[in-house]
């Protein structure tokens, strides 16, 4: 069983993640595959450095995220150039890491993490999808805390994501994450009873 995990920025897919795991499940963060596949020696490497100058690059070959970050945000042909490069890599990882934890331990719930997994079309890799949800305004708050910037910088970072009511089209359950630690907690022990409880009538 491969979950997906999803929600918006700062709705906190990491927190249902850290619960996922204390429950067994093996967690696999897309960003952090992201991150490693545009290493130098990466899978997706060879590739950005054919495809953007050599002024996001430092000496040592490392990508300037930030730079390249910069020129992406308000530029859509580049952050499509750029995710067509990294995507199809970060699938490909995924798949792999399936496969060979699912060789090792068939039982064992995987989860794949990433705030992307609808727009970038990781759909058809996942059984099925959870959503994490808070509203705007709880999400709001919670980056400005949480990364420290102010209101117009978290809502410049939200602002380049599928709504809320989109991804749930998708989504097999959906964690509401409005309120306090013990009220998400709560609502996790919920829906993880609710997922295994379906789990066994499939079966
Ligand atoms: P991103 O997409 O930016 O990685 P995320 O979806 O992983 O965000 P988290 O990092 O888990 O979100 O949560 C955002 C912030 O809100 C964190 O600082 C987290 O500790 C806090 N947070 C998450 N859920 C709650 C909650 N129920 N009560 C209080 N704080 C919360």
């Amino acid at each position: 069983m491969v979950i997906g995990l999803t929600g918006n920025i700062g709705s906190g897919k990491t927190t249902v993640c850290q619960f996922l795991a204390d429950k067994g499940c093996l967690c696999l963060n897309a960003d952090v595959l992201g991150r490693q596949v545009s290493e130098p020696g990466g899978e997706a490497y060879a590739e950005l450095r054919q495809d953007f100058d050599a002024e996001y690059f430092d000496e040592a070959g490392n990508l300037l995220r930030p730079k390249l970050a910069e020129l992406v945000f308000n530029n859509a042909a580049e952050l499509a150039r750029l995710n067509a490069i990294i995507h199809p890599a970060v699938l490909r990882c995924l798949q792999r890491e399936i496969l060979a934890a699912q060789a090792e331990e068939p039982q064992r719930v995987i989860v794949v993490e990433a705030a992307l997994l609808v727009e970038a079309n990781y759909l058809p890799i996942l059984d099925q999808l959870w959503l994490v949800w808070a509203d705007d305004q709880v999400r709001l708050h919670r980056v400005m805390e949480r990364d420290k910037v102010d209101s117009k910088q978290a809502q410049a970072r939200m602002n380049n994501q599928l709504p809320q009511t989109e991804k749930a089209k998708y989504a097999r359950y959906i964690v509401h994450n409005n309120k306090g630690r013990a009220e998400l907690q709560q609502e996790l022990e919920a829906v993880w009873q609710q997922f295994w409880q379906e789990m066994e009538q499939e079966d």
